[in-house]
């Protein structure tokens, strides 16, 4: 390459990973997969070698991504994470990794240990867990301080979230140090994940990647609370040498995991490259069985007086390589591309594939994401795909086989038209999709809201996909109100009903009506008010009569309220229609003030700091939701301020032991429905029997 295009090309490279990193680290929404991120960047490693001329302090080369969140840097991937973290210095630099995805590197580094120290020596081969890295402090014995990589140089303080994490300890056991610093990775293990990316997918939230950008975008969430709720966990595999002097990396783990610090035993050492290869074949195809994700073997030297004498380079120690694995792909063609209307209007295009195995699972259907993304795919109609699965999870499609395109095939166009409705889409500068404006008349969007509002985290009504769909038809129910209307023999005309389950949704109608006030404002399907932003309105203006007058001003006043959630809100309230549906559900008997939801529940709670563990008669949130309407808070972890520990069926080992050992008294539910007035009992699903129908 000549020198003036290598210039150029350098440039682009910079630019290129620059940008990626800031939507990896800080947005939390990857565009690229990670092998093609690092292809670029050993790309730009290999021209900055060949002229070291260009190789500036600030290339990417020279430093770690940053996970600092930087004034005006994009819009997060969660309305609630928060910007202004306390930054604060790392007692020693926080590094990152060589990483490779080839054998034949991990032979070079061997031999370069080899040759360099010139003695015998081990190994120690771990898994690399794909999480967010954490360094947290303890002093005697107790967890003081917990702190993001940031920029290697200085970390976000994230102490308050890090103790919501059920498995890092606030205090340890055994014979600890007065003062050490230990590192590792903040996981969100794939079925907190899926039960995460399912409540984005109902809320029509961007779901999140991979269980990576989740757990690095749940650790900075503002409310410690929701962070316990994320249902993260913790694994630490490094104790900086200059924090503690052990002869060996091993036995610096083993001394971490006797103090009561979780450590993965998966580690093994290893004397020689053939045992490092036969480590990493087996956890090739043994990983795929763990509850959270990996994404390659970390391979150490051992010996600390051997990590000493080879050091570091800017970004990552000699010590050490990351063998990667590549995420699996397969090629597949598509057959044709729906266009799917969500419940807020949004039209998602989405790939129908030939069936094809991937990471042990059939991927039929992959999505497309919206139309520029279809365009920067290049798709053509019938093409060939290639299909990963996105922290092996969700499956997208990264690339087209364009050798495999038949000649002529078309752009499939995307439709100007509703493909439910026939309305003409529209789409404003700043949305990435385009939108069918006939929210209270397109079938798919009527029959989303009425999901929405059935949903667990919103009404909890027993009413899933095919119940709605048969409501809709059957023109018996167009708006949430309709559902409380509904008489017994119009129920028993559903197909496959019976009195039984006429009964059941019934006992359900009965019991959202004890629904609190911020859920049934969620369960109004109000663009942009996810959980969160709900239960902020709620608290803050009290009423739905309040909020419904609030002006625009009044409505930023609100913590994490901006222009997009306030226009939203406002216009909501501007709309007749939906006031004169809330009218309805009012009459209904519905929540739509705290004072209501204050003057039917007790505080025979008050004071108290319950955790739960284990499965109830009633799902976890209504548990929850009992809990602090009698005035009890919830925390997700056992500690000295713990009240009493609720256990339901099978409760985690974990917290029971740790209960004995603060001596934290344990709770069955029986005992605890006791404590509640009785009215409180509600949905505990033991009513509905009892209930004449209507
Ligand atoms: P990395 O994730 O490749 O490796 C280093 C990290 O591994 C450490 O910081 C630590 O957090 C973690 N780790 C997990 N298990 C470990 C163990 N047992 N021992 C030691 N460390 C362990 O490096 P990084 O600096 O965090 O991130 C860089 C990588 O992130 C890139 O190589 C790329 O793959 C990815 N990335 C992707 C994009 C994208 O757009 N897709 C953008 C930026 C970065």
């Amino acid at each position: 390459m000549e020198r003036a295009e290598a210039q150029k090309r350098i440039q682009q490279l910079k630019d290129s990973l620059r940008e990626n990193s800031r939507l990896y680290y800080v947005d939390n929404a990857p565009v690229i997969s990670d092998f093609e991120y690092d292809s670029l960047m050993h790309e730009l490693e290999a021209l900055e070698a060949e002229y070291p001329e260009f190789l500036t302090p600030d290339s990417p080369t020279q430093h770690v991504g940053s996970d600092l969140e930087t004034q005006g840097m994009g819009v997060n991937a969660e309305s609630s994470i928060r910007r202004e973290f306390v930054q604060r210095p790392h007692k020693y630099p926080m590094l990152s990794l060589s990483n490779t995805y080839s054998i034949s590197e991990v032979e070079e580094f061997s031999a370069r240990a080899d040759k360099a120290l010139d003695t015998a020596f081990t190994y120690c081969c771990e898994l690399k867990f794909d999480g967010t890295a954490i360094c947290l402090t303890y002093k005697d014995g107790k967890l003081v301080q917990a702190l993001t990589r940031g920029d290697g140089v200085v970390g976000d303080d994230v102490t308050e979230n890090a103790r919501q994490i059920s498995n890092i300890p606030h205090q340890l056991t055994g014979d600890y140090p007065p003062e050490f610093e230990i590192r590792g990775e903040i996981l969100m293990p794939y079925a907190s994940f899926d039960a995460l990316n399912e409540e984005r997918a109902r809320n029509e939230e961007a779901p999140f990647a991979n269980p990576r950008n989740a757990a690095s975008g749940s650790l900075k969430l503002i409310d410690p609370r929701e962070v316990a709720h994320r249902g993260l966990m913790c694994t630490l595999y490094h104790i900086p040498a200059q924090s503690l002097d052990f002869p060996s990396h091993d036995d610096a783990l083993n001394a971490a995991r006797s103090w009561g610090l979780p450590v993965s035993g998966e580690r093994r050492l290893c004397r020689n490259i053939g045992e490092i290869k036969a480590y990493i074949d087996y956890w090739d195809t043994a990983r795929k069985k763990l509850p959270f994700a990996t994404d390659g073997i970390v391979i150490k030297i051992n010996e600390m007086a051997y990590q000493r004498a080879l050091g570091y380079t800017a970004k990552s120690p000699r010590w050490a390589v990351a063998f990667k694995f590549k995420a699996e792909q397969a090629l597949t063609p598509i057959l044709s591309i729906d266009y799917q209307v969500g419940r807020t209007g949004a039209v998602t295009p989405v790939a129908n594939l030939e069936p094809v195995l991937l990471s042990g699972t059939i991927v039929k259907r992959a999505t497309l994401v919206n139309e520029d993304q279809m365009r920067a795919l290049d798709i053509h109609e019938g093409d060939s795909v290639y299909v990963e699965k996105g922290g092996e999870i969700i499956p997208k499609i990264t690339a087209v086989e364009k050798s495999l395109r038949k000649a002529g095939a078309p752009v499939p166009e995307f439709p100007g038209l509703c493909p439910d409705c026939g309305t003409p889409l529209v789409r404003a500068e700043d949305e990435a999709k385009w939108f069918c404006p006939n929210s209270d008349g397109c079938p798919m969007q009527i029959k989303g809201k009425l999901l929405h509002f059935t949903s667990r985290k919103a009404m909890d009504i027993l009413a899933g996909d095919a119940t709605v769909e048969q409501l809709y038809n059957l023109g018996l129910a167009r708006t949430p109100a309709d559902l409380y209307d509904l008489r017994p023999h119009q129920l028993l005309s559903l197909e496959g009903w019976k009195e039984k389950s006429a009964l059941r949704f019934r006992s359900s109608l009965d019991a959202s009506l004890a629904v609190p006030f911020e859920r049934v404002l969620f369960a109004l399907g109000i663009r942009y008010v996810g959980e969160t932003t709900a239960k902020e309105l709620a608290r803050h203006f009290g009423s739905i009569d309040a909020l419904a007058a609030a002006s625009k001003e009044e409505l930023l006043a609100v913590p994490d309220v901006g222009d997009v959630i306030a226009d939203s809100v406002f216009a909501f309230f501007r709309n007749p229609a939906h006031l004169a549906a809330i009218d309805r559900l009012k009459a209904h008997g519905l929540r739509f003030s705290v004072e209501e939801d204050a003057a039917r529940t007790s505080d025979v709670l008050s004071g108290k700091t319950i955790v739960i563990s284990g499965t109830f008669s009633i799902s976890r949130d209504e548990m929850k939701a009992l809990i602090e309407h009698n005035g009890g808070k919830n925390s997700g972890s056992i500690s000295g301020k713990t009240s009493f520990l609720l256990a339901g069926e099978k409760p985690g080992p974990e917290k029971l032991r740790k209960c004995e050992e603060l001596g934290v008294p344990v709770m069955g539910e029986a005992e605890f429905m006791a404590m509640l007035p009785a009215s409180q009992a509600v949905g505990s699903g033991d009513t509905y029997e009892q209930l004449s129908l209507f």
